[in-house]
């Protein structure tokens, strides 16, 4: 037997891998294997006839993995990753008080060192795709869109696009040549981004939903996240965010509704009948929202979706697992659905779906010839997953990223058990260490939660 080495799997390409078992969108097919050539998959069959076929290659044969879709992560902030903690505990809303003081306060080099970390984390969490919502650091996004490229992901780089406070009056030129920037790079996807409706004008509201429909891109806008957001709305419009976005045609498969946990009946009949996308966040629901989105009736109705980590943490199995166990506490249990969707429909959604959402479906998501090569080997052979008998509801209730061995981006090698391939990530740790408590400490955060400790003595003191 071959020991599974990184040099085995970094070789020149093209390579033919033959795991135990390959995660198809139908399930996991025993005895297939990949070949990769060029960054993608140039054949996904059973392994004898892939072996027969390829006569050329060595088939590196790699026992006890399942070689399965990266995980897409369809709603992220890169360059808040300085500041996860600062927010557990707060209330909602909390971009006003944590997250903008602490972009605000970023320069060039710490919001690289930011996203780079975001991106490194991302990667040690199985995510081969991450989608930037936009940073709000008064830097050029190519900042983000290099540490991306360096750390080794696949990014759908937002570029906020607000203008309701008249302050950005070319943002639709600027909007344009970010669409046209990235052509030929092969990791970096341009998006447009509005952080809530409220943010932009309704001209550019339409104006980038229209921008970005023809660029064949998407427009990242935080939508009915909150309560007091849903209400402002409603004050002003007589209508809620998503109604609003309808009326003057915003809608539409190029919208990435990130959070949408608050909807009517009507406003999921929009979101199907308009094919616009959500990004599912159910942990960042957890930690500073007002609700879960209702995401298995998402399922149920056609309204596509992936799932996002909103930052929260870099782990795309506990995050799938985040994805059931909502549905389950805030609806399932409620009606008795002991199913949930099963493990199947929040693997789905982690991987092909939340590739679909971000404009990404005919790239990325799933293990199928002509798609980027982006995926990762699982180690089956630990204790938690070894005795299968469903794999991927296994996967989803007891995975985690330390029976990741290897993820692959674009088809190279970029991080072998846990540690970036070709840079130092260690390093990258120790720096962003220290451009952490500079950053923060010039940031004008308001926290209205204490921490942890003296959260404890405040309640231990008589
Ligand atoms: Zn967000």
């Amino acid at each position: 037997m071959t020991q599974l080495t990184p040099d085995l799997l970094d070789g020149p390409s093209p390579f033919l891998l033959v795991p135990d078992a390959v995660l198809l969108p139908e399930g996991p097919a025993d005895g297939h294997a990949v070949v990769v050539s060029g960054g993608s998959f140039d054949a996904v069959g059973p392994a004898e006839e892939l072996i027969r076929t390829h006569p050329h290659l060595d088939p590196v044969r790699l026992p006890g993995h399942l070689l399965m879709p990266g995980f897409v992560d369809a709603h992220h902030h890169l360059t808040q990753s300085f500041g996860s903690a600062l927010a557990f505990g707060e209330p909602s809303e909390i971009f006003r008080r944590v997250w903008v003081p602490l972009e605000g306060a970023l320069d060039e080099e710490s919001a690289y060192v930011a996203a780079k970390l975001a991106a490194f984390e991302a990667l040690r969490g199985g995510f081969t795709t991450v989608t930037d919502a936009g940073t709000r650091a008064g830097v050029d996004v190519e900042v983000v869109a290099s540490a991306a490229r360096d750390a080794g992901i696949r990014c759908v780089l937002g570029l906020v696009c607000n203008d309701a406070d008249g302050e950005n009056p070319s943002v639709m030129d600027s909007a344009e040549k970010h669409l046209a920037r990235y052509g030929d790079d092969p990791l970096i996807h341009p998006s447009l981004a509005v952080s809530v409706p409220e943010a932009a004008t309704e001209a550019t509201l339409t104006d980038t939903a229209r921008l970005a429909a023809e660029a064949g891109a998407v427009v990242q806008i935080h939508l009915n996240e909150h309560l007091a957001g849903v209400e402002r709305s409603l004050v002003r419009h007589g209508l809620r965010p998503l109604e609003h976005l309808h009326t003057i045609g915003a809608l539409g498969p190029q919208l990435l509704a990130a959070h949408a946990t608050l909807l009517t009946p009507r406003e999921l009949t929009l979101l199907a009948d308009t094919g616009t996308a959500v990004s599912y966040n159910p942990v960042a629901s957890a930690w500073k929202g007002n609700a879960v989105a209702p995401a298995i009736t998402m399922a149920e109705r056609g309204v596509r979706f992936g799932l996002g980590t909103d930052g929260t943490r870099g782990d795309g199995f506990r995050l799938a697992d985040a994805a059931e166990f909502a549905q389950r506490l805030a609806y399932g249990l409620a009606t008795g659905d002991s199913s949930c969707g099963a493990g199947w429909t929040w693997l789905e959604h982690a991987t092909r779906g939340g590739a679909d959402a971000v404009g990404l479906g005919a790239r990325t998501g799933t293990i199928a010839e002509g798609l980027a090569a982006d995926f990762l080997l699982v180690d089956i052979t630990h204790p938690e997953v070894a005795l299968s008998w469903d794999l991927p509801w296994e996967l989803v209730r007891r995975g985690n990223r330390d029976q990741i061995a290897a993820v692959f981006v674009g088809g190279r090698l970029r991080l072998w058990s846990g540690r970036p391939v070709g840079w130092d990530g260690q390093a990258l740790v120790r720096r962003a260490a220290e451009l952490s408590r500079s950053t923060v400490g010039r940031a004008a955060i308001t926290r209205v939660h204490p921490t942890s400790t003296a959260a404890r003595e405040r309640s231990t003191t008589p």
